[in-house]
């Protein structure tokens, strides 16, 4: 098998969930952001609310129950809302991926609030100094915490999991970060993502990127913490030997099956396109000392190509522990 793993025309089985990448804006300008590329070249065709309709009630009609809200930044989109309530009409489960700064705005929250099921925010600092910086945004952190406590006081309490994406400017706070999150009422899941290798991240790889022995190092005291706190901690785009003994929290053992719709360009015109991912190897592949490797393609999906293209592979492990209860 080779790290392609994304079917486009046609699906290879039927999925249930759903990412809808509904917008190509943002109101934040983050330094590592993935999806600066895309959003550039298409910026100028945002969907219109009959393509999203459209969308959301033909790929229920395929079979899927759950449906992410995926940008740039979803809630900025005019319709975000009317499509929210229309996805929620046709029975899906909605999960919002929001840097949350709409979400500050108690109006705009009074409507949403109700009508989401999940919500992930992206948090890259445990204070204003790390996360606006990051975000290259004032006031963003500021905004990122009123969203919180707006949640917190809301009568339908969404599952509220947050996605900190690590860099060398927020690593040495990373500790601190996953402890004022966990202290946190709402948030039931903190997710801590590898950076991914696109648009920003990609064309300043080598200042950002944090090498995966020490993120694998501190992984098993932010785990315990969370544990500590009732809270789940995953990790995202490391392999399963970079971990040691907080294997039990890679995210490649909990991922789902998903189809994406996105702004795609064919034959000059620009079209929205479906895609199926069937693992989570998305810009990962498995180097030589995978080869005997027996979690392979099972529990691990190796590493990310422009991590292994400047720094090889001699961080990584042939597995040998069990993982016979996974
Ligand atoms: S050796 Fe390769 S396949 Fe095995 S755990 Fe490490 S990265 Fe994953």
């Amino acid at each position: 098998m080779t790290d392609f793993q994304t079917t486009v025309g046609a699906p290879k089985r039927p999925v249930k969930r759903l990412e809808f990448h509904m917008s190509y804006v943002c109101n934040q300008d983050c330094v590592f952001c993935s999806e600066s590329v895309r959003m550039r070249q298409y910026q100028k065709h945002p969907l219109s609310y009959k393509e999203m309709i459209e969308t959301v009630t033909r790929k229920r009609r395929e079979g899927c129950e759950h449906i992410t809200f995926v940008g740039g930044e979803p809630t900025v989109h005019p319709d975000f809302l009317k499509l929210l309530s229309a996805s929620k009409r046709l029975g899906y489960a909605t999960l919002l991926i929001t840097n949350g700064v709409k979400l500050s705005e108690e109006a705009f929250s009074a409507k949403a609030l109700p009508l989401l099921d999940e919500i992930v925010l992206s948090v890259h600092g445990s204070n204003s100094k790390v996360h606006d910086d990051l975000a290259q945004a004032p006031g963003s952190f500021e905004k990122l915490w009123k969203a919180l406590e707006l949640i917190e006081k809301s009568e339908k309490k969404p599952f509220v999991l947050t996605n900190t994406v690590v860099t060398q400017k927020n690593f040495g706070d990373l500790e601190k970060t996953i402890d004022v999150l966990t202290r946190r009422p709402a948030v039931r899941h903190c997710l801590i993502s590898n950076l991914a290798p696109d648009g920003n991240a990609l064309s300043r790889y080598l200042e950002q990127v944090v090498k995966i022995e020490e993120l694998g190092r501190l992984a098993p005291r932010l785990v315990n913490l969370g544990q500590r706190r009732g809270k789940i901690i995953r990790f995202f785009g490391i392999p399963l030997c970079s971990l040691g003994e907080a294997w039990e929290s890679s995210n490649d053992l909990y991922w789902d099956s998903r189809t994406n719709v996105e702004r795609a360009t064919s034959h000059g015109q620009v079209a929205l396109e479906d895609t199926w991912n069937y693992t989570p190897q998305r810009m990962r592949f498995f180097p030589d000392v995978c080869a005997s490797c027996p979690v392979r393609e099972k529990k691990c999906w190796g590493v990310f190509r422009a991590y292994h293209k400047h720094f090889g592979e001699s961080e990584l492990r042939v597995w040998e522990a069990s993982l016979s209860h996974f």
